[in-house]
């Protein structure tokens, strides 16, 4: 337990002048208020007010001011401006309404806190553990990202050298002074491609973890002269950037509910419903976990990466996969959808309120599909019944717009917004006209 007073005298200590108030708005973007380490006594004891209405998808003008609370569990100092002359420290927050004294409605972390509440009254806690992956690439003479990668020799981990090893081990450095557990990097698929995955911990640790990883990464990068990107599928005919995430429910005696070593599969009633909860919303999930028009690139056949609403314990084209566990404690579903550029409180939170609902109406799951999916064609789908994701942004937020399990997951006010929202980029999208039409078309008619 981290407590107000020790990150007082950790500030002090530590020769902190500035601390960073962070949180994050609907669409994912991690936000920070700094104040001066003089004013963080008062930051814990009343929290800090802020305009709300520069924040996206947060409110309106007429109800703009915001009190951000911080939570002292989440205090850690920014190693890559930890320097002998003083460092800077961040602190994520809580947002409140100053009207109501509650907690705002649009606050994601709040979205997901809901949604953990919920777990616990059916007895539960969401264990989860993410896969996040990202490629590196060189900047060109302005700073500005490029597509190109610099290890274009494919598995740099055979070449002591390579600055882009050195990069990730920094980035694995960084991330354990601010007491991350790695399980495992490793160079991905695709040339300049990385994932560093990291232990799974109660929903809320993740989802914190997830947005303060997306920040070391790009920092290090960016420390480094090159660009570090979440984009999912920044090359195309290559594989993209997925964030699978590993699901499970443990119970109140620290008990992993979903293993039961009866079933051919290691998966309790309660995973099997839970699973089944998944695979009902799909759809609208997809629109949370895939939130941007090049989500959808990636969720192509061809690039492990998922395309069709099934589970297997065997084959990685499939939706949901049941990885082989080595202990009851280890036993989980890993969800293959997600990617890196959703917002990790809003995905876990619609993630595990599917889950419940399955729990709740004791839906059942299918059984598991064990063959290459991607080699099916639709005569043989149908025969299985699997159904396809939403095939872009637009059809994700209409199936959200279709599913009231998701849409009371994130509440009126962030559906309303995030809809409103990504309505507005699917339409932006619409109006550009990209390099593929130019070639194909300019020349031929
Ligand atoms: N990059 C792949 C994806 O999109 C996953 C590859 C892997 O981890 N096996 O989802
Ligand atoms: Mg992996
Ligand atoms: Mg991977
Ligand atoms: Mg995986």
């Amino acid at each position: 337990m981290t407590t107000k007073d020790d990150v007082i005298d950790e500030l002090d200590e530590r020769n902190i002048d500035y601390l960073r108030l962070q949180f994050t708005d609907i669409l994912g973007t991690v936000k920070n208020v700094a104040i001066p380490a003089s004013q963080a006594e008062k930051a814990f004891e009343e929290g800090i007010y802020f305009d709300g209405s520069s924040i996206e998808g947060f409110v309106r003008i007429q109800e703009s001011d915001m009190r951000l609370v911080p939570d002292p569990e989440t205090f850690a100092v920014l190693p890559w401006r930890d320097t002998a002359d003083g460092a800077a420290a961040r602190v994520i927050c809580d947002v409140y309404d100053t009207k109501t004294g509650e907690p705002f409605a649009g606050d994601p972390r709040y979205v997901l806190k809901r949604a953990i509440d919920r777990a616990a009254e059916m007895g539960y806690t969401l264990n989860a553990g993410p896969e996040p992956e990202f490629f590196v690439f060189e900047t060109d003479d302005d700073g500005s990202p490029t597509t190109t990668t610099h290890d274009a020799g494919g598995y740099f981990d055979l070449a002591p050298k390579d600055l882009a090893s050195d990069i990730r081990r920094e980035i694995i450095y960084g991330l354990e002074e601010m007491d991350f557990e790695v399980e495992s990097s490793h160079h991905e698929v695709a040339d300049g491609q990385h994932e560093i995955s990291f232990k799974y911990a109660d929903a809320l640790t993740t989802a914190d973890n997830i947005a303060t990883f997306r920040t070391v990464v790009r920092a290090v990068a960016a420390m480094n002269d090159v660009h570090a990107t979440f984009m999912p599928k920044p090359i195309p005919k290559i594989n993209g950037s997925g964030m699978h995430t590993h699901l499970s429910l443990f119970n109140e005696d620290g008990e992993n509910a979903f293993y039961d070593g009866d079933d051919e599969f290691d998966l309790s009633e309660t995973a099997r419903q839970f699973l089944a909860g998944i695979l009902e919303h799909a759809p609208a999930l997809t629109a949370v976990a895939n939130p941007t028009v090049n989500s959808y690139k990636r969720l192509v056949p061809g690039y492990e990466a998922p395309v069709y609403v099934a589970w297997s314990d065997v084959n990685r084209s499939a939706l949901v996969r049941k990885p082989a566990a080595r202990t009851p404690a280890a036993s989980r579903i890993e969800l293959r959808s997600p990617d890196p550029t959703a917002n990790p409180y809003l995905a876990l939170a619609a993630m595990l309120q599917a889950g419940l609902d399955g729990l709740e109406r004791g839906l059942e799951a299918p059984d598991p599909v064990r063959e290459n999916i991607y080699d099916f064609d639709e005569a043989k789908r149908e025969e299985y019944g699997i159904n396809t994701l939403p095939a872009n942004l637009g059809q994700a937020i209409d199936a959200l717009e279709g599913d009231e399990t998701i849409q009371r997951a994130l509440g009126p006010h962030v559906t309303e917004k995030f809809v409103e929202a990504k309505r507005r980029e699917m339409q932006e999208y619409r109006l550009s006209v990209s390099q593929w039409e130019l070639d194909r078309y300019l020349p031929k008619f």
